[in-house]
């Protein structure tokens, strides 16, 4: 396993490892790696000769109140965990190799970004859209690895290879959580003792959601409304949004007649967390 931090250098070895007519696999991740991330690299060691992991935390996807100087970082970490799940090369890279001077080309995406983290991170997609084009440029995979945690996110790449004709295949991978139900995630860190406990209300919510459409309602605000009521009896908790839309557009739905997503995102004191559920998965499971 190699780690290298310039463009260059993975164009070299993913060129090489093309001339051995092997097939390579990316999983963008913004690094503080845990078993969420690692699922990623199982699956794309499965799928492909090879697998590059991005280790990148991402100026551009940040606001300017944001947690980009704040949020956690640890590379020799990353790298054994990589290492251990059969990746090949951590591709981690200085903003400046990423962003030269006078950057002013950017990958940008309407309707599916207007709604969920859309609203309350305005520039996020721009951010994300554009260092995601970046990475599959330069490592030109055949396929790419996302988390549904992020569930806004993965459909909106998936739209943006579709729209653009990028050839890469995206695959997404089902949400790994702690033994008491949390969505693994780097920011959990930020949580104290009493925030962590408090943090639950965010699966207990999914699980109260998934359990009203396993049982058949189909009317999307009494679903949210109950989900809201158990999210807002937690003193610590602050809901940014709880909403169920349309998986493909991303907007909201009255009712339940079309595969939908339910999305929250709820600060657990400074804290912004999220968690989903699509119903598809609830008629699956
Ligand atoms: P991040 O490093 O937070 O940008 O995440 C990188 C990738 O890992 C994204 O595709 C996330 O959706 C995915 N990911 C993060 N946490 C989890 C999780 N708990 N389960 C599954 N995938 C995850």
């Amino acid at each position: 396993m190699r780690i290298v931090d310039t463009i260059d250098e993975v164009r070299r070895q993913v060129r090489e490892w093309r001339a051995q007519g092997l097939t390579v696999g990316l999983v963008p991740t913004m690094g503080y790696l845990h078993e969420g991330h690692a699922s990623l690299i199982d699956a794309s060691h499965r799928d492909n000769d090879r697998t590059v992991v991005s280790d990148f935390v991402n100026p551009m996807q940040f606001g300017p109140t944001e947690d980009l100087e704040s949020y956690p970082r640890d590379i020799v970490h990353d790298a054994k965990l990589v290492e251990e799940h059969g990746g090949d090369l951590i591709f981690h890279p200085d903003p400046s190799e990423m962003y030269h001077e006078g950057f002013s080309s950017f990958v940008d995406m309407t309707v599916l970004t207007e709604e969920l983290c859309g609203l309350s991170r305005p520039v996020h997609f721009r951010g994300v859209c554009t260092v995601v084009t970046k990475l599959f440029n330069i490592v030109k995979p055949d396929r790419a690895y996302f988390g549904k945690k992020d569930a806004q996110q993965l459909a909106v790449i998936r739209h943006m290879v579709d729209d653009l004709n990028m050839d890469i295949e995206i695959i997404g991978c089902p949400i790994i959580r702690e033994d008491d139900g949390l969505a693994k995630s780097s920011r959990n860190t930020y949580l104290n003792d009493a925030e962590r406990k408090a943090a639950l209300v965010l699966s207990e919510a999914v699980r109260l959601g998934m359990d009203m459409v396993r049982s058949g309602e189909k009317n999307c605000d009494t679903i949210l409304s109950q989900m809201k009521s158990l999210i807002e009896a937690e003193p610590l908790a602050r809901i940014d949004y709880v909403k169920m839309v349309d998986c493909a557009t991303m907007q909201q739905i009255p009712t339940l007649d079309r595969p939908a997503l339910c999305a929250m995102a709820v600060f657990i004191g400074k804290t912004r967390l999220i968690d989903n559920f699509f119903t598809e998965d609830v008629q699956e499971g």
